[in-house]
């Protein structure tokens, strides 16, 4: 058992910036990074609200400076995954595939990832014509015909960095209003590859000759009408479930999966904190899981210089 006295899991920005600060207060935080490690971040193409960067800087630009920054105050990373943890013990124990770790003070940045529509033709076709990431797999789908779901910032983001290889860029919403912010709904309206598919939902996919989706049925929710279109690749941005599957039944967690915090950062479980979107349902940006990571590790010193 490696005994350590702040535990960090996950790599993203809340992670890396509560290592940055733990590290600052003086502990050599070791941070459980998850494979891939780096979180949502490294499969973003330009991320330009984040302040400091009036030019916008790339994802994985942001997570390498982050992680960069972390290991210049001490920060140790273990590219495992957490694949246990006891709550119920303190100091806690933390298992990373075959190591156990005991921690005094543990903060979870686990983060959440993309979401599915929930049809068995959905699920059937991941990876062969269905994904949720444009940045991993846009490049397989030059000159096809591309569909995106969702009317969110993500489902804009992928459209608009899929019409680099798509011939066309078809979204499909299910109301008649994008949430997307405005700026990026501009974008989507001035590009000619993108067509929007109004008040619309996937009922069903169809299989081509070779094994791949090549068609897609969409109905209309206001007419009931379907409609049967030729498709080479579906994309979802339906948004994302948090990463909570280790901790169910041992700190709270609202009926979504998410962690609930009070007072900052605070979990159910004392010396227990969470930092970014495996805690955050609304806000979701990298500064906003920087901002809580932050106070993860304020807190998580608080609470060590208490009992320590
Ligand atoms: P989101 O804002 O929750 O949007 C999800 C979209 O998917 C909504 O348009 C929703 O429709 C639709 N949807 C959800 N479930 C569906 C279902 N079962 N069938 C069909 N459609 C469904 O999620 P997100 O786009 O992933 O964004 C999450 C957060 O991250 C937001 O705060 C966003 O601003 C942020 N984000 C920011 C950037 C950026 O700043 N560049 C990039 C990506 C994400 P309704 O609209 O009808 O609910």
């Amino acid at each position: 058992m490696e005994e350590r006295d702040i535990i960090i899991i996950g790599s993203g920005p809340a992670g890396l910036t509560a290592a940055v600060y733990c590290g600052r207060a003086g502990y050599k935080p070791l941070i459980i990074e998850g494979v891939p490690a780096g979180g949502q971040l490294l499969t973003t193409t330009e991320v330009e609200n984040f302040p400091g960067f009036p030019e916008g800087i790339s994802g994985p630009d942001l997570i390498i400076n982050m992680r960069k920054q972390a290991q210049k105050f001490g920060t140790e990373f273990l590219m495992k995954d957490a694949t246990s943890v006891d709550l119920k013990t303190y100091p806690f124990k933390i298992q990373a595939e075959d190591t156990d770790f005991s921690a005094r003070a543990l903060i979870i940045a686990t983060g959440a990832q993309a979401r599915y529509l929930d049809l068995p033709s959905i699920h059937a076709f991941r990876g062969k014509g269905v994904s949720a990431c444009a940045t991993c797999d846009g490049f397989f789908f030059k000159d096809s015909i591309i569909y995106v779901i969702g009317g969110g910032d993500t489902a804009a983001e992928e459209a608009l960095y899929l019409t680099k290889f798509g011939k066309e860029v078809n979204i499909v919403h299910r109301r008649d209003k994008l949430r997307a912010e405005k700026y990026m709904q501009e974008k989507l309206f001035a590009n000619p590859k993108i067509n929007i598919i109004w008040d619309s939902v996937v009922v069903d996919l169809k299989g081509s000759e070779n094994g791949v989706v090549g068609k897609i049925v969409i109905k209309n929710v206001k007419t009931g009408e379907l409609t049967e279109r030729v498709a080479d690749g579906i994309f979802m941005g339906i948004g994302n479930s948090p990463a909570t599957e280790l901790f169910k039944g041992q700190i709270d967690l609202d009926q979504n999966g998410y962690i609930i915090c009070r007072n900052g950062a605070k979990t159910s479980v004392e010396g227990v904190f969470a930092a970014g979107d495996v805690r955050d349902p609304h806000f979701r940006q990298a500064v906003a899981a920087a901002g809580t990571g932050c106070k993860a590790a304020i807190e998580a010193d608080r609470f060590l210089q208490g009992t320590g």
